[in-house]
């Protein structure tokens, strides 16, 4: 493809997604077709000679699009948003056509500049503690996902916690990884990769009324793990749970990892983005505690998949903990100690240019302009909220500080799952669920750019007369 026919055939790209942006409204927000449909009606092999790009718009159409799940629909309340944008594709198009490969500042100093001064730049729109600017000796990093900076920020830990012996010689001892009965996945799996075991994660109990970290629970079970010759090594707190969104005590859980000198790193995949409104910082308080923070602008920050911003106070325990210099890659600028190498701040060694799609979020939208993105969904989700506490049918089962919405039916498990089945095969939205206490509890989480409030009373409405 020459630069020409690069020119025509990308236009008629971008013309084919703006359609699809411009349309989406009007589809099923989920596929009705059976697994095996779209594997079924492909050839078995790619065609012995070239096809026009025009070829592939139309199987786009026809195979493609119709069996999505569309997660950028008005109608999806599903799990947590994963917004993109027009500002974020087109950064990202400029990435693929850079095509650089990040993985030192020599092998791309433009790339590698970007992404520290945007990390610096989102560390003052959330209002982070200064010890995470690149200004002292912390600083930012882009991850895949915040299950990777949760296996980054453990093995950081585990490198401190054993005064470096993890590094030289493996998990020599019982080291610990804390997190509440609510925190995420990823922590038990990222405890499970660095080698900890099936006991390396202690789950602690939460607070029945607000689902967050009972941080005596905390406190109980680092010193029952201690007395037992055990090494604590991390806490995972948690701003905003899968389930959720409730928010764990970081400034209680903050003073008693400073007491047993334990590493903090606080996972705020989803709320982090709230951060950007000032009214919303409280979710925040107690950060300055933290080693490690994290959150990912891919979930409600207007920047497409994939984008998790992470943080350390100090990028020692971190690059002492991953780097491996092989000979082919040094070079003068590593060696002079004066340039930042991000691939010593991941587990892969190559990476993208993924500061670009941020720079140009941040830029078009503005820190105004992702407040009002913020503002609106969080005030959609008040008014959804106000709607099912005056239903007496309905139940709210959690507080919602943020922008979703967990609710039940007082029918009992059975009505609520029948009602999100009901709802949800209608294909005008989408929600999914959670358990809350036990009990069978509907989702609504709110997250695209395109949803309004007419989106959100349509979907009430559904759930309501579905309700029955
Ligand atoms: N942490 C929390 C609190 C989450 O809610 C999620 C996903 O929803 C994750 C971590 C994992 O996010 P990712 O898909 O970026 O790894």
């Amino acid at each position: 493809m020459d630069p020409e026919e690069f020119r025509r055939a990308g236009h008629a790209v971008v013309d084919w997604i703006a359609d699809y942006w411009a349309t989406l409204g009007q589809r099923p927000v989920t596929s009705q077709d059976p697994p095996g449909t779209v594997a079924a009606a492909l050839p078995a092999g790619p065609t012995a000679h070239g096809e026009p790009v025009s070829a592939l718009l139309a199987d786009l159409d026809a195979l493609v699009a119709p069996r999505l799940t569309h997660w950028q629909h008005p109608g999806f309340f599903g799990y947590f948003p994963a917004n993109t944008s027009g500002p974020s594709v087109l950064g990202d198009l400029v990435s693929s056509g850079l095509g650089v490969q990040g993985m030192l500042w020599a092998s791309a100093p433009a790339c590698t500049e970007l992404e520290t001064v945007m990390l610096d730049w989102l560390a003052g729109l959330l209002g982070l503690p200064e010890r995470f600017r690149s200004t002292g000796s912390g600083g930012g990093v882009i991850q895949d996902s915040a299950s990777s900076a949760t296996l980054v920020a453990t093995l950081a830990a585990l490198h401190r916690a054993s005064g470096g012996r993890w590094r030289e010689v493996g998990v020599d001892r019982r080291y610990r990884a804390y997190t509440s009965t609510e925190g995420h996945s990823s922590i038990e799996k990222a405890a499970r990769i660095a080698g900890l075991g099936r006991d390396g994660v202690r789950v602690v109990a939460v607070d029945p009324g607000t689902l967050a970290m009972d941080p005596d629970a905390l406190r109980t079970a680092i010193r029952a793990d201690l007395a037992a010759g055990d090494v604590p090594a991390i806490v995972v707190a948690t701003i905003g749970t899968t389930s959720t969104t409730a928010v764990d005590p970081v400034p209680q859980i903050g003073a008693i990892c400073a007491e047993y000198g334990v590493w903090l790193h606080v996972d705020a995949a989803y709320a982090g983005a709230a951060a950007v409104c000032p009214e919303l910082r409280w979710s925040h308080a107690g950060l300055e505690h933290a080693d490690s923070y994290c959150f990912d602008p891919h979930k409600w920050l207007l920047t497409g998949f994939d984008c998790d911003a992470f943080w350390v106070a100090d990028s020692a325990d971190l690059v002492a903990a991953l780097t491996v210099l092989p000979e082919f890659l040094r070079n003068a600028a590593s060696d002079s100690g004066a340039v930042v190498d991000y691939r010593d701040w991941q587990v892969p060694l190559g990476r993208r240019f993924r500061a670009l799609k941020l720079w140009f979020v941040l830029r078009w939208y503005g820190v105004e302009g992702l407040r009002a993105h913020v503002r609106s969904h969080v005030a959609l989700a008040d008014r959804f909220a106000a709607r099912v506490r005056a239903d007496d049918r309905f139940v709210l089962a959690a507080p919602h500080p943020f922008s979703l919405v967990c609710f039940r039916l007082a029918a009992g498990d059975e009505a609520s799952a029948g009602l999100l089945e009901k709802v949800n095969a209608t294909g005008r939205v989408f929600l999914t669920h959670t358990r809350v206490a036990g009990r069978f509890t509907l989702r609504l989480a709110i997250g695209s750019p395109l949803t309004t409030q007419a989106h959100v009373d349509d979907a009430w409405e559904l759930i309501a007369s579905a309700a029955g």
